[in-house]
């Protein structure tokens, strides 16, 4: 525990989803195959020219909106020069001076607290091409160029790695709730750029920041910022904070530390000036409110609705909207009028953990909510027992079959009193000896009275009805 307090600002790039890139009619999709979703303008051929594409603006347009920002009243964009290999055009197309949304904020949960975590800014963007580096060659990919990436940028307001890291995952689960992007880290959809200083308990001066660029998962992150607490925090212990200097650093995975790229001294002049080539518009404000109106429920909204409305944990809460389709799948099993908590049970021990097992999603799972119901449904029912239900999950899973056809087949339990209480006396008039031996006080017994039972239904007797009717017909 450092005793300093920590602050760390954070700029989160995420790729959009959209059908072409933001300036070009290429395909916006990944590839395994480098330089199949390519345009001239991508490549910067000379005489080409970028074409705004209208949904991409519509996506930053609702992000802003969801962010609660102020939206500028005309849209337009500017050029950042620089120089890079994985840049043809010498430039990128960013926003500058009018981002898309400016003074923003959400809530976020962490550790128990609520937090509300203030949005400087959220701007559109277009992404640089990628490089494979080889020993002797770099070869460069020229699908990413061009894709539309939305950076949203945090006052520095943050105070620790797990807050970080919650506003990182409450903002992932926005993106994917709102179709805004599918903001997966292992598609290399998110970057962070993670701004940390530390300052004395008490003081209102912030201190020197240093920024660690493009860390590229969220786990990255979490160490990032706690091994540059630690290593700011040591050398103002030993006096010698003056070496904490604005910077710009990487951080090394295989060490877990962060290493120096360039001082602020090194910083680059990118000569900002608006980008000529799109021109200025002002935004629809008839359009602005369409959008407005399209904003979902979002994640948190839901989680609160759970835990509040429909008396889950939040624990459980938690699990279920960690996924679009879980939450979507949950609320479709609620309004088929499953119960809310058998629902969620249903949910998080069985089906998660098959998805998981099976590694598929529940796009590809076959028991639909319909098809949960016809389970549930005879469970609540007592016409099947919760292992049998169990059962008839596997099997129908296994077999890609509806529910119903095991359960009229082979599991429908023998909950029928007189049918059972036949059988019963059948096996009492049967076993008369055991019946005295349990009188006389071998009550272990029961069980094998039971077992009889399941033998002549061949396990279909409802086992808490037959023990009632034995207990009555053994023990009087
Ligand atoms: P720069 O001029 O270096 O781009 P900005 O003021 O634009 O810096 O902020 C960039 C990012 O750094 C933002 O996310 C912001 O919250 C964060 N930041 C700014 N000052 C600090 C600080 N003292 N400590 C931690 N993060 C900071
Ligand atoms: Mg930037």
């Amino acid at each position: 525990m450092s005793k300093y307090k920590a602050v760390i600002g954070l700029e989160m790039h995420c790729e959009m989803k959209s059908n072409t890139k933001v300036f070009s009619s290429a395909r916006n999709e990944f590839s395994e195959l480098a330089n199949i979703n390519v345009r001239p303008v991508d490549m910067a051929f000379p005489g080409t020219l970028p074409v705004l594409n209208k949904e991409c603006v519509r996506k930053a347009i609702l992000a802003s909106l969801i962010l609660g920002c102020e939206l500028p009243e005309y849209m337009y964009f500017d050029r950042k020069n620089y120089y890079y290999p994985d840049l043809p055009k010498g430039y990128q197309i960013t926003q500058m001076h009018d981002p898309v949304g400016i003074n923003g904020s959400i809530t976020i949960d962490c550790e128990g607290k609520e937090k509300i975590i203030k949005i400087h800014d959220i701007h559109l963007e277009e992404d640089a091409a990628s490089m494979d580096h080889f020993s002797d060659v770099s070869l460069i990919n020229y699908n990413r160029a061009g894709v539309p990436l939305l950076e949203l940028v945090t006052e520095p307001c943050l105070s620790s790695a797990e807050e970080a890291v919650a506003f990182l995952e409450e903002m992932r689960k926005i993106y994917q709730y709102a179709d805004i992007s599918e903001a997966d880290t292992k598609k290399g959809q998110i970057r962070c750029d993670v701004n940390v200083s530390i300052m004395d308990e008490g003081s209102t001066e912030l201190g020197t920041k240093v920024e660690v660029k493009n860390v590229n998962s969220f786990g990255n992150v979490f160490d990032t910022i706690n091994y540059e607490i630690e290593r700011q925090s040591k050398l103002k212990d030993e006096g010698r904070y003056d070496e904490v200097v604005q910077e710009t650093r990487r951080f090394d995975e295989e060490t877990g530390t962060t290493i120096r790229m360039r001082t602020k001294a090194d910083a680059i002049d990118y000569k900002y000036f608006v980008e000529p080539n799109i021109p200025k518009y002002k935004i629809d404000k008839t359009w602005v409110e369409e959008i407005r109106k399209s904003i979902p429920e979002l994640p948190r909204e839901r989680k609160l609705k759970y835990i509040n409305e429909y008396g889950l944990s939040e624990y459980d809460a938690n699990i279920i909207i960690k996924t679009k389709d879980y939450a979507d799948y949950y609320e479709e099993c609620i309004s088929l009028g499953i119960d809310k908590k058998q629902a969620a049970n249903y949910l998080i021990v069985n089906i998660i953990a098959y998805l998981n097992k099976e590694a598929i999603s529940l796009k590809d799972f076959y028991l639909k909510p319909i098809y949960l119901k016809q389970i549930l449904d005879e469970l609540e029912k007592g016409t099947i027992s919760s292992k049998q239900a169990k059962e008839i999950f596997n099997k129908s899973l296994e077999e890609q079959k509806e529910p119903k056809v095991f359960i009229s087949k082979d599991n429908n339990q023998i909950s029928d009193i007189n049918t059972l209480n036949n059988i019963i006396d059948n096996i009492i008039s049967n076993n008369i000896n055991q019946v005295n031996a349990y009188k006389s006080g071998k009550t272990n017994l029961f069980d094998y009275f039971v077992g009889q039972v399941m033998k002549e239904t061949k396990g279909k007797a409802n086992p808490t009805i037959t023990k009632e009717i034995l207990k009555d017909k053994l023990d009087n």
